[in-house]
């Protein structure tokens, strides 16, 4: 009884939701109150994909749910993104009967990485992906050593794991079990061996604390590690990325004795992991290799990550990066640096983060923001309550400070762009931020 009023409570708020326009996850909110329990006594689909991981889990999923609605299976996926224990309740039981089986064929979760433990208590994952796990949201999520604690909890219930073979701290979830698939990117044309970022992650292994080794880094710490201590070291992977054309925006996936090349729409060796970790789970789900590469061909991501705009007669790019997120920023920053053009660059931090209230700035200071001293970066611009703090950061960067302007408001930032003759912007900031930006331009 409790059980069937649960899921009575979750449809009814998801309906009344759908009324209103919002989708949260209230429903679940209440139906976890009703029945705590609830999530242990559905009938799942015979696939259950869960996608973890500080970095690049909303794309991963859309993908492989894409993938699979492509090859003709039914998905259930959170499309909101409310990944923790609440939205997952919403999701699972907004599909499915009355009497308590879903609907679907297959069920994929985005998990947030502190919450997996609690989620997946109550039920097991056939399929546990992990993207890559570093610092990010320190406030909320602690150092990444902190969040693998974490997740541990709940990866070990899956019953197989798809691992980043390049993060060593993400391999040591395979440490002491059996079935694991591993994913990884081949050594790629100047890829060294040591880091170039402000920070080093990779430094230490993470099983014996010894003094890590690598043949070569694709990023930070994510490369081919060994530990010369333990011999804790990259396991081969199953599924491999080839050659990865940046200028091309092409990238290719080696699975045993297939290869597929498969187009990027926004090249970059980040999403291009989110590509090859997308394919390793639905190869894993049974979709055929030449059916996923076609999957993808036409893949455009829904997030809208990246807005054009005109701001006067200039023309833009808002790049959308996450506050607290050092990887996510020097993502964006590498491609205003590799732009062939003269540009503007304008950094805006006002709210740090639209969930919490938190002021704290030290992720600044794992920023590669010395990537700006690049000679086609004209002028940077530095906007949002934390102007002053992002300042003193790239007081720090040895760009010459005729460069570099500094102002609260981000009107007055606007029209600091339109002044400059560089007729590119490229606009760097975060989701609680970016409509404070695009309110002042046109966008495209
Ligand atoms: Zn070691």
């Amino acid at each position: 009884m409790r059980k069937f009023i649960a899921i009575l409570l979750a449809k009814l708020g998801r309906f009344a939701g759908k009324l209103v326009g919002k989708g949260s996850s209230k429903p679940g909110y209440y139906a976890l109150k009703a029945d705590p329990k609830i999530l242990g006594k559905i009938k799942l689909p015979p696939y259950v994909i869960a996608v973890s991981g500080s970095n690049g889990k909303t794309s991963t999923v859309e993908m492989i749910a894409k993938i699979l609605a492509d090859a003709g299976l039914r998905v259930a996926y959170n499309k909101e993104g409310s990944n923790q224990i609440e939205g997952v309740a919403t999701l699972i039981l907004g599909e499915c009967t009355l009497g308590g089986k879903m609907k679907s064929d297959v069920l994929l979760i985005e998990s947030d990485e502190r919450f997996a433990r609690y989620t997946f208590s109550h039920f097991r994952p056939t399929h546990f992906v992990v993207t890559n796990l570093y610092r990010d949201q320190l406030t909320r999520n602690g150092h990444p050593e902190w969040v693998f604690d974490a997740l541990k909890e709940g990866v070990k219930h899956a019953e197989k794991l798809i691992l980043n073979a390049d993060d060593p701290l993400v391999s040591l979830f395979a440490e002491g079990r059996e079935n694991t698939v591993w994913f990884g990117c081949a050594k790629q044309p100047g890829s060294k061996p040591e880091s170039d970022s402000v920070y080093d992650d990779g430094r230490f292994c993470p099983r014996c604390g010894g003094k890590m080794r690598y043949d070569y880094r694709i990023y930070n710490h994510v490369g081919a590690f060994r530990c010369p201590v333990c011999d804790y070291a990259r396991h081969a992977p199953d599924y491999e990325l080839g050659k990865i054309d940046l200028a091309a925006g092409s990238l290719v996936i080696r699975a045993g004795e297939e290869s597929f090349e498969i187009p990027m729409e926004n090249p970059s060796v980040y999403a291009a992991y989110n590509i090859l970790a997308a394919f390793a789970a639905a190869r894993e789900a049974g979709v055929p290799g030449e059916k996923i590469a076609r999957s993808l061909q036409g893949f455009a991501s829904h997030m809208g990550r990246i807005v054009s705009f005109a701001l006067g007669d200039h023309e833009g790019k808002l790049l959308t990066s996450k506050h607290e997120n050092s990887v996510s920023y020097d993502q964006s920053i590498a491609v205003a640096a590799a732009d062939p053009e003269d540009v503007s660059v304008l950094v805006i931090v006002d709210a740090v983060s639209r969930k919490y209230f938190t002021s704290e700035t030290s992720w600044f200071w794992d920023i590669d923001f010395e990537k700006l001293a690049s000679p086609n970066v004209r002028h940077i611009v530095l906007a949002g309550t934390h102007y002053g703090e992002l300042a003193v950061r790239f007081s720090f960067t040895g760009i010459p400070e005729e460069r570099i302007a500094a102002v609260r408001s981000i009107e007055e930032a606007a029209e600091l762009l339109k002044s400059y003759d560089t007729k590119k912007i490229y606009t760097i900031t975060c989701f609680s931020d970016k409509d404070k930006f695009l309110n002042l331009v046109e966008r495209k």
